[in-house]
């Protein structure tokens, strides 16, 4: 095994690439760490992209999406390897989806879910579970999204929502590193964090941004609507610029409270555990790009593109700036380890390009017809290329700043046709297996 002892992956849940750039606030990391600037998640929610960096499969190889909600392994998933190579596994989440319920367990030594272990801060945190066990409200909390109401099928799972849950989490996290070291093993950590997830936690318990009562409750209500997305279904008015501006800054802080102890927690993992840690995000999250909202059914840069770093007892300061899929973390981590089969996520793009893919929200079947199609974007060097509902679009990859809009090309132009041969087949496979997939649904 090269140097590092141990190999972390650390995901901060739906942080946007634009939450973390350019301020960044990781001192450590990207002092000693490679930086990449062009990551793409391969899903746009936490199922997809977090089984496409388990698996090294874009959604539709490996079937866990909005509609299928099923993991299909064609081979051992990162954690089932990790242990073949003698490592033990766990993982230590404050996200549900990452558990048994949709098969990401799979191939760990130990699933921790943090929203079991910790102390309860929130003052009003039991009155709120005893009155989302009444039916009744439950009902009007919970299944107007039938994901969600999936989710609360582990009531205890959304207290996360409520209160700030990383201490707990890199707490974990710690010490199954170094209980698995007094056992003289090494260890493969996954970590996820909820405090850039939705509702964002701007404070150690869940605050309203906005400036009096008014403000804070119409807060509120833009927050309700966003994670039960009932403009999808005509249940709601779409959110507005203005709420979505400010919701955004809520993610912002989040990260901003959140950073400096990530960046403690990972010299720790470095310098004195001798750990490889990657650290990103498994999506991003959209606060009004195109017209859109939170982070279901999109393939934009808002929804997709991601702060990615690697940092270890061997890596110096680099930055990279070609577009890749973070799903070569798979490739990445199993080369960490020594396996003939792992890949450097430094030679990405060649066997994870960018490409985005989305399934569109059913809602109990009451999605509008204009959401009904689900995208696919492929990013090939400084273009990205989107389809969706039966036409292409394309639009040019921003270095920095606010991405670009995209442009309808006009009916028949086929932009997978004009790139260069290599591209133009891999494309067009995935175009077409994509096609077959979702005509399966
Ligand atoms: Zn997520």
């Amino acid at each position: 095994m090269p140097k590092q002892r141990h190999v972390v992956l650390l995901i901060a849940d739906s942080l946007r690439y634009d939450a973390v750039y350019p301020s960044v606030n990781l001192p450590f990391v990207t002092s000693r760490g490679q930086s990449f600037h062009q990551a793409r998640s391969a899903g746009c929610w936490t199922l997809p992209s977090t089984a496409s960096m388990f698996t090294g499969l874009y959604p539709h190889q490996h079937g866990a999406d909005t509609a299928s909600r099923q993991l299909r392994l064609s081979a051992p998933p990162l954690a089932a390897r990790m242990v073949e190579a003698g490592l033990e596994a766990h993982q230590v989440t404050a996200n549900a989806t990452t558990t048994h319920i949709f098969g990401l367990h799979q191939g760990f030594s130990s699933v921790n879910r943090v929203w079991r272990e910790m102390r309860q801060r929130y003052p009003s945190i039991h009155k709120a579970l005893v009155l989302a066990g009444k039916p009744r409200l439950r009902r009007r909390l919970f299944t107007r999204d039938a994901l969600n109401g999936q989710l609360a099928a582990d009531l205890t799972a959304s207290t996360v929502w409520l209160q700030n849950t990383v201490g707990e989490v890199l707490d974990r996290g710690r010490s199954l590193l170094e209980a698995a070291e007094k056992r003289g093993r090494s260890t493969f950590l996954f970590l996820n964090l909820m405090e850039t997830h939705f509702p964002y936690h701007i404070a150690d318990t869940v605050e309203m941004l906005s400036d009096g009562a008014i403000g804070a409750l119409r807060e509120l209500r833009q927050l309700y609507h966003l994670v039960n997305q009932s403009w999808l279904t005509g249940g709601g008015a779409e959110p507005s610029v203005e709420g979505l501006a400010v919701i955004r800054e809520r993610q912002r802080r989040a990260w901003l409270r959140l950073a400096p102890m990530i960046d403690r927690f990972v010299e720790e993992l470095v310098t004195r555990h001798d750990a490889l840690v990657v650290l990103g995000s498994d999506h991003g999250d959209n606060f009004g790009e195109h017209g859109w909202a939170y982070h279901f059914s999109n393939v934009s840069d808002a929804g997709n593109r991601v702060p990615l770093f690697r940092v270890g007892p061997e890596t110096v300061a680099e930055h990279h700036h070609r577009p890749f899929s973070n799903l070569g973390i798979f490739h990445d981590l199993l080369a960490a380890i020594g396996a003939p089969d792992g890949i450097p996520l430094s030679e990405a793009p060649e066997h994870a390009p960018a490409i985005l893919q989305s399934c569109w929200y059913h809602g109990h079947g009451r999605t509008l017809p204009r959401y009904r199609h689900h995208q696919l974007c492929f990013i090939h060097e400084q273009r990205r290329l989107l389809h969706r509902a039966g036409r292409w679009h394309q639009s040019p990859v921003t270095i920095d700043g606010p991405e670009a809009p995209f442009t309808r090309l006009d009916a028949g132009v086929d932009p997978l046709a004009e790139l260069p041969s290599g591209p133009r087949e891999a494309y067009r496979k995935t175009f077409d297996d994509f096609q077959a997939y979702t005509e399966r649904l």
